[in-house]
């Protein structure tokens, strides 16, 4: 992956330790985060060598992997499909092994298709945060579920 360093947050990239991000919240408010940046990475790494040692790389092309993203999140999802919200809140522990196997499905593919888009997703989510911070300003939004642009 080839660094962007103008898409990136200062001290946001480091492949052996965690290292603190500062994520600005408002005019003068900023929050520190521990990002784990080496685990996510350290992932990454072991994905491609996965995807190298089978040879797969032909077939995971963006489109593919955007592809199988999805399929994998309708797997999670199907765990839930007509459950009562509060059987949803106790699943079995074998179900919440399947689950978490469907969970580790959606990101493996979201971190392989990253990789292949060369986007940092840690910092594209902190940034995404930032976004959605702006557009749903707590005192318009708090108890609410309404889309930003109709607050
Ligand atoms: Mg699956």
């Amino acid at each position: 992956m080839k660094p962007r360093p103008a898409d990136r947050l200062p001290g946001a990239r480091s492949s052996a330790v965690a290292v603190t991000c500062v994520l600005i919240i408002g005019e003068n408010e900023t929050v520190s985060h521990e990002i784990g940046h080496d685990r996510l990475d350290n992932l990454r790494d072991r994905l491609r060598e996965f995807v190298a040692e089978r040879d797969w790389a032909q077939f995971h092309n963006p489109k593919n992997l955007a592809m199988a993203l999805i399929a994998e999140a309708g797997e999670l999802v199907e765990h839930f499909q007509w459950l009562t919200p509060g059987q949803a809140e106790r699943l079995s522990p074998e179900a919440l092994i399947e689950v978490e196997h469907e969970l580790a499905d959606v990101l493996i593919f979201l971190i392989e298709l990253a990789d292949r888009l060369d986007v940092d997703l840690l910092a594209a989510a902190e940034r995404k945060l930032q976004l959605n911070a702006e557009k749903y300003p707590v005192e318009k939004a708090r108890g609410r579920a309404t889309k930003y642009n109709k607050l």
